[in-house]
């Protein structure tokens, strides 16, 4: 069994826990929480056991004070663990690098933080192989981790690929409460954004490039692309969808047929199958959304942010303990643990 720890049970933290919980290979050593609050009552009805994120005796005191059983601070549950899965907020995980060397464990970040920290980034169908046995990596962003999902089938099949995407970014997570616009569309300054050169990390043969406008939803991103593919693809919009069909974690339909037209209804879809949290793990492309003509190929895909990259998550635990090379047999003894407790009909 590999022995998993979670440093930050919020929003990615607990999704990740639960589906490394659900896997027959690997177990949920300890999660930390930062103080006694919000999100402990959760682990202990899972039975995950708490840690301090602190090494601070009157942090770790804290807990007990308030009626949480406290199995220590950070480097107890290092200390116990051969991996862990760093969920802390964007930018804060690389202040924890070093306690992860220092504790000798493998470790994964995720996509808030930057390549350069990690030297290594991943998402399952691009570079799982590259991944195997390293020390350290990182899960891409979730806008990443979906252009990713469609792109790399496609970049194999055609042997060159060159993007321009835009990314609508939702405002917030549901559960944030101090985050907007709540009423203005706020486009990303920095151009190009962050999300389409990062499918390079992962992918350096993509040629991509993506802007970025964040409007007021919280639950979904979209993302708006267009790719350039070179003469003598052989494919025609049909063979496209065929091929997105065939691979994991992508859900195709069509908006015309099934009523499902925006990201609102993916989203009811969702919770009607019922998925845990009202997660849905796969980048959703609605088919009559779909246009190849001659060499450009226009499409939509959603994106729900707070999941998508929950399996990636798994799958990169296995590449990094070099218990499976094949990133298609991860996926799915992956997504088959997590349909049994997400009810996948
Ligand atoms: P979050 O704020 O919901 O959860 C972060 C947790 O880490 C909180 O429980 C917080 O108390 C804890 N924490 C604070 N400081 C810490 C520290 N120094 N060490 C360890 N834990 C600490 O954040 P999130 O949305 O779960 O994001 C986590 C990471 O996942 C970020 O890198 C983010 O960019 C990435 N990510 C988020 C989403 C998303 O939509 N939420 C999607 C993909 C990737």
């Amino acid at each position: 069994m590999i022995r998993v720890a979670i440093n930050g049970y919020g929003t990615i933290g607990k999704r990740v826990a639960d589906a490394v919980d659900a896997q027959d290979d690997m177990q949920i050593v300890g999660v930390t929480k930062t103080r006694p609050a919000f999100g402990c009552d959760l682990a202990v009805r899972k039975g995950y056991p708490i840690y301090c994120t602190y090494d601070d005796t009157d942090k770790i005191a804290a807990f007990a004070a308030a009626g949480y059983q406290c199995h220590g601070g950070l480097s107890d549950l290092l200390g116990v663990a051969d991996i862990v899965i760093d969920c802390s907020p964007g930018k804060v995980g690389a202040s924890n690098l070093e306690k992860y060397q220092q504790a000798g464990v493998k470790w994964i970040f995720q996509g808030g933080e930057k390549h350069a920290m990690t030297g290594m980034s991943y998402t399952s169908s691009a570079n799982h192989a590259a991944n195997l046995n390293v020390n350290g990596t990182r899960v891409v962003s979730c806008n990443t981790t979906g252009l990713s999902r469609t792109l790399v089938p496609l970049y194999h099949h055609c042997g060159e690929l060159s993007v321009e995407c835009t990314m609508i970014r939702r405002a917030a997570d549901p559960g944030d409460s101090s985050k907007g616009p709540i009423n203005a569309i706020k486009p990303v300054l920095k151009v190009p954004s962050h999300h389409g050169p990062d499918v390079m990390t992962v992918k350096p043969e993509i040629i991509i490039n993506s802007m970025a406008v964040a409007v007021p939803t919280t639950i979904m991103h979209m993302h708006v692309i267009v790719a350039q593919l070179p003469e003598g693809h052989g494919l025609d919009t049909e063979s496209v969808i065929e091929m997105w069909a065939n691979e994991p974690r992508i859900i195709l339909m069509s908006g015309g047929e099934t009523g499902i037209t925006t990201t609102a209804e993916v989203m009811e879809y969702a919770r009607d199958i019922g998925r845990k949290w009202g997660d849905l793990h796969e980048i959703f492309v609605w088919r009559d959304g779909v246009k190849l003509e001659h060499n450009t190929l226009y499409y939509f895909q959603a994106i729900h942010q707070e999941s998508d990259v929950i399996p990636e998550n798994i799958d990169a635990i296995r590449a990094l303990m070099g218990t499976e090379p094949d990133w298609r047999a991860s996926v799915a003894r992956t997504d088959n643990a997590i349909a049994k407790y997400n009810n996948i009909l």
